[in-house]
C-alpha cells in the first residue's frame, strides 16, 4: 500500500527548521512518507553539516526550492528574505507537487507549513490537498498576530502596528500581558523594516486560517490561558530529540560533541551553559564584558561562540582570557544543545530566550538568566521571569551594556534561591507528562495523526 505522503515547509531559519524536522521525524516513524522542503541555501548547509557528522537523514526525504535571492545576498535581512519567498516560492512549490504527483505511485496528501510560510497553504488549497499549520514559536505570539485586525480596529494599535495608548495588551483575561514595548515587529531597527514586518505578519493571517489543523510546539501547561482562549490552536509539544530514538538532522552547523566529555569531568550542578541561538550577534564591548563576567563568576562554563557571532572573532576575547580560562571554561562553535542541557553538570542557562532554547531548558529543569535580543525573545523572557518565575532578567546599565558584576550577581541570586529550581522542576514534570502517553500534547498529536490518515 502506498504511504501517505506529507510535505513539510519550515521558514528558512535554524529555530524554525529544527522543530519542523523533529515533527517530520516523528511523522516518519508513524509510517508516513515525509518530504522536507528547505530553501536551496539552507539545504546545502544542512547536507554539509550532516556529511561532516557522518549521519544521513534516513527517514525523511530532503528536497530544496530556491528562495529567489542570490547566493551572496544577506539572508539575515528577514524582510528581504520573506518578501522574496512570497514572490518566488509558491510557483516553485506548485511545480514540485506536480512533479511528485506526476509519478504513478506517489501523490502528496498533506502539506504542513510554518505560519510564516502560509502561502504554501494557499498552494495546497488550490491543488485540493489537505493542509495544516505548525507553529514553532510561543503560541501567544500566534494569538497576537491573529488579533492584529481587532487591535487596530479597537484603536490599540495604529495601522503601522504602533501602540496608541496602552502600555500592555491583554488578549484575553487568562493570558499574560504583552508589553507594547515587546511587540516583535518593533525589534527592527528602522521604521521601514518595522512597518514591513508588521505588514508581513498581517499577510499571513488569512492563509494560515486555511489550515484545517493548527498544531503548536508548546504545551498546555506552559500556555494554558492561550490554549483556553484559542481552542483551535492545538499543543503537541515540546518536540524534542530526546522524545524519540535516533539521530537528529536539520542543523546548519556541525556540532562539537567534545564538550560532552568535558562536561563529564565537572561536578553535578556546577556549570553555566551560555548560548544565544543561531542569529544573535555581539558587539566588541558586550562580548568582552560577557567573557569577563564568566571569569568573575568563578564557575565552570560552557560557552557557545558561533563563528559569525562577532566580527573578527580571533581578536575579540580579552587578553589572555582563553589561557586563563583553559581549565575552567569550554568554548565551542556549536554545541549539541539538547544533550548539553540534559547533562547532570549543568546548573544554569544564560540564554537569548529563543522559544526552542526555552523549551529545551524547561524540559531539562534548568533555571535561566535571560539575555534576549529581538523578536519573540523579549516576550519569551517575560514568560520565564514574570509568568513561570524560573529565571532572572539581566539588566543593561545606562550605556546599554550588561556588566560583568550584573552577570555574577544575578547568577548568584538564581542559584542561591531554591525557588527557581523548584519551579522549573515542577514545570519540567508537567511538560514531560504532556508528551507521555495520556498527556494532552500526546493526545493532540495522536488525533492529528488520525486526521492525516483519514
Ligand atoms: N542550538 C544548538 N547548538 C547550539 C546553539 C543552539 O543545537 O550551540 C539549537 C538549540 O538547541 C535550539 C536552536 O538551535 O533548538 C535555536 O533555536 P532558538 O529558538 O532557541 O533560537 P533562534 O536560533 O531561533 O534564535
Amino acid at each position: 500500500m502506498r504511504n501517505t505522503h506529507i510535505l513539510i515547509i519550515p521558514f528558512p531559519a535554524q529555530g524554525h527548521v529544527i522543530p519542523a524536522m523533529e515533527l517530520a521525524l516523528n511523522l516518519a516513524t508513524h509510517d508516513f512518507k515525509v518530504t522536507f522542503v528547505n530553501t536551496e541555501f539552507n539545504h546545502e548547509r544542512v547536507m554539509k553539516a550532516l556529511s561532516e557528522t557522518d549521519s544521513v537523514p534516513e527517514l525523511v526525504q530532503m528536497v530544496s526550492l530556491p528562495d529567489g535571492l542570490k547566493p551572496s545576498d544577506d539572508r539575515s535581512d528577514i524582510t528581504k528574505l520573506w518578501g522574496s519567498i512570497f514572490d518566488v516560492m509558491p510557483g516553485e512549490l506548485m511545480a514540485l507537487i506536480e512533479r511528485i504527483n506526476g509519478s504513478e505511485s506517489d501523490k502528496v496528501s498533506c502539506v504542513i507549513a510554518d505560519p510564516t510560510m502560509a502561502w504554501a497553504l494557499e498552494v495546497a488549497e488550490e491543488m485540493g490537498i489537505k493542509k495544516a499549520a505548525f507553529s514553532p514559536a510561543a503560541t501567544a505570539l500566534l494569538a497576537l498576530i491573529f488579533s492584529i485586525p481587532s487591535l487596530v480596529e479597537n484603536g490599540v494599535l495604529d495601522s503601522n502596528g504602533q501602540p496608541m495608548r496602552k502600555e500592555s495588551i491583554q488578549l484575553s483575561p487568562t493570558m499574560p500581558l504583552i508589553k507594547t514595548s515587546d511587540l516583535f515587529w518593533n525589534c527592527m531597527h528602522d521604521e521601514v523594516q518595522r512597518k514591513l514586518l508588521f505588514k508581513f505578519s498581517i499577510k499571513i493571517i488569512e492563509p494560515t486560517k486555511l489550515a484545517e489543523r493548527l498544531i503548536c510546539n508548546s504545551s498546555s501547561c506552559l500556555e494554558s490561558g492561550t490554549f483556553a482562549s484559542y481552542p483551535d490552536f492545538l499543543p503537541i509539544g515540546p518536540l524534542l530529540s530526546s522524545n524519540r530514538l535516533g539521530k537528529s538532522t536539520g542543523y546548519f552547523w556541525r556540532e562539537d560533541s567534545g564538550c560532552l566529555a568535558w562536561l563529564d569531568q565537572q561536578p553535578p550542578h556546577s556549570v553555566v551553559y551560555v548560548a544565544f541561538g543561531s542569529f544573535t550577534v555581539f558587539d566588541r564591548n558586550q562580548f568582552e564584558e560577557l567573557a569577563l563576567g564568566l571569569e568573575l563568576t568563578n564557575m565552570p562554563f560552557l560557552w557557545v561562540v558561533r563563528e559569525n557571532i562577532i566580527e573578527d572573532l580571533n581578536n575579540a576575547y580579552p587578553t589572555d582570557f582563553k589561557e586563563r580560562m583553559d581549565r575552567r571554561g569550554c568554548i565551542v562553535s556549536w554545541a549539541p544543545q539538547q544533550k548539553v542541557l540534559s547533562h547532570p553538570s549543568i546548573a544554569c542557562f544564560i540564554s537569548h530566550c529563543g522559544w526552542n532554547s526555552t523549551l529545551e531548558g524547561i524540559s531539562n529543569g534548568i533555571p535561566f538568566l535571560c539575555w534576549p535580543y529581538f523578536g519573540d525573545q523579549i516576550f519569551n523572557q517575560s514568560y520565564i521571569c514574570d509568568y513561570w518565575k524560573i529565571g532572572l532578567e539581566l539588566n543593561k546599565d545606562e550605556s546599554g551594556i550588561i556588566r560583568r558584576e550584573e552577570i555574577k550577581n544575578k547568577l548568584e541570586r538564581v542559584l542561591g534561591d531554591e525557588g527557581f529550581k523548584g519551579r522549573v522542576l515542577d514545570l519540567q514534570e508537567q511538560i514531560l507528562n504532556s508528551v507521555r502517553e495520556g498527556g494532552s500534547s500526546h493526545k493532540n498529536f495522536d488525533d492529528f495523526l488520525s486526521w492525516i490518515k483519514d
